[in-house]
């Protein structure tokens, strides 16, 4: 039997991220967003494939237009936080931020938004993995995909990016420097659905030239980012892909 792959692309800004690591460059005008691109390589490989797109409420209304059209298009919309910051710790404080998040969210698409990823797979450590979970489906959520597994006890379905050997090889970054035959090995041996995440500014966004390269945070965000599109497609179009939210549990 063949793996069902979720394609999961997370809907932020590039210059957003790089300013809340510290790392500021200013953004050129019209600068693209890459949804465009990702469009374009779903429309190319054409049939029926959804794919879920964890998006950061403050960055709704940049991508508007764009995001109502993946929409229409049978796509999924889930919350990728109200900012790209970490999860704050108190736990009133994330619920609130939690729930804001998915409102910014749901206000697009006009459907209840069920699925959360965070900015960074982090878990607050004032209420651990258990109290974590317990606090999504407070917020209302269904399902959760980062890096951590609770298992039967969890509150919420459970829908962990593909990793192998420890190796969370399920994100773009990852594939963008492994032979393609490690992520199709991977996917083949994965026990559940294999989630692989992708960044929106991975299809064609306007990103600074390597040439512009001042940090080393910056080179580990920009070197072969090139790439991730072109494995996106190939895995498409192997697997085909089911949005997170139609996951039969
Ligand atoms: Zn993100």
């Amino acid at each position: 039997m063949t793996t069902m792959v979720c394609l999961t692309v997370d809907v932020e800004d590039w210059y957003d991220g790089m300013a809340v690591l510290g790392h500021g460059t200013s953004r050129p005008q019209g600068a693209r967003s890459g949804l465009g691109g990702l469009a374009a390589r779903l429309a190319q490989a054409g049939g029926t494939a959804t794919v879920t797109l964890f998006v950061v409420g403050n960055y709704v209304s940049s991508v508007r237009s764009e995001l109502a059209e993946l929409v229409a298009g049978g796509h999924e919309i889930a919350s990728h936080g109200p900012d790209h910051g970490r999860l704050p710790e108190d736990p009133a404080v994330l619920v609130d931020w939690l729930r804001r998040g998915r409102a910014m969210v749901e206000e697009l698409v006009q459907l209840p938004v069920r699925g959360f990823r965070s900015p960074r797979f982090d878990i607050p450590s004032t209420v651990g993995l258990t109290g974590y979970r317990d606090l999504l489906a407070e917020a209302g959520f269904e399902y959760v995909s980062d890096t951590s597994l609770l298992g039967q006890r969890s509150p919420v379905r459970e829908l962990p990016v593909l990793s192998r050997y420890r190796i969370p090889i399920g994100g773009g970054s990852y594939q963008r420097l492994a032979p393609g035959i490690v992520t199709s090995a991977a996917i083949d041996a994965a026990a559940g659905p294999a989630v692989l995440y992708y960044h929106s500014y991975d299809f064609g966004a306007t990103l600074p030239g390597t040439g512009s390269i001042r940090s080393l945070a910056e080179a580990k965000q920009l070197v072969g980012r090139g790439r991730i599109a072109g494995v996106f497609s190939r895995v498409l179009s192997r697997y085909g892909s089911e949005a997170c939210g139609h996951v039969e549990w």
